[in-house]
């Protein structure tokens, strides 16, 4: 049975206990711009706050890119989340390639190098990461300048976050 099949059954389950009240409109008070690694996907425990107090937008890194932005823009604009986190981590596969062997390694196992290189924003240290996407964000001129913009890494082994100043 595929991992999709088994989804499908638990969700009868997971249908039976719903809550319907959460039908309605979203309310966030955060954004978190976090990477796709599974290690980050318990954010209301991580953060100790309510699943419906976040707007979770989940990209490798995490690289904010000009879709992160239009995210984060929808979400603090639109939906009013007052305040902004970068959350990178410790141990990311992203940090263990570089974007151009990553290119060449597809292509070569692919046997098709036609396809335009793909920007995968491989990243060696997260705390720069952390601090050159925060710039991305607070640099640009539609995210309101009285929103906060912070940065935090967790450490994988310790569950524990850091500030990044
Ligand atoms: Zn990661």
């Amino acid at each position: 049975m595929s991992v999709i099949d088994k989804a499908m059954e638990a969700n009868s389950t997971y249908a039976r206990n719903y809550d319907p009240s959460q039908g309605g409109p979203p309310a966030p008070k955060i954004v978190v711009v976090t990477c796709m690694d599974p290690r980050l996907s318990d954010l209301p425990a991580i953060l100790g706050l309510p699943r419906a107090d976040i707007d979770v937008i989940r990209t490798g890194g995490p690289a904010v890119t000009e879709d992160v932005l239009a995210e984060i823009v929808v979400s603090t604009r639109v939906l009013g989340s007052k305040e902004i986190l970068l959350l990178n981590h410790t141990g990311c596969g992203f940090t263990t390639f570089t974007d151009a062997e990553l290119n060449a390694r597809l292509s070569a196992s692919a046997g098709d190098a036609s396809p335009a290189p793909m920007r995968f924003f491989s990243y060696k240290d997260p705390e720069l990461n952390t601090r050159e996407q925060i710039e991305k964000i607070r640099s640009h001129p539609w995210i309101a300048k009285d929103v906060p913009v912070r940065g935090v890494i967790f450490d994988v082994a310790t569950g524990r976050l850091r500030e990044v100043k």
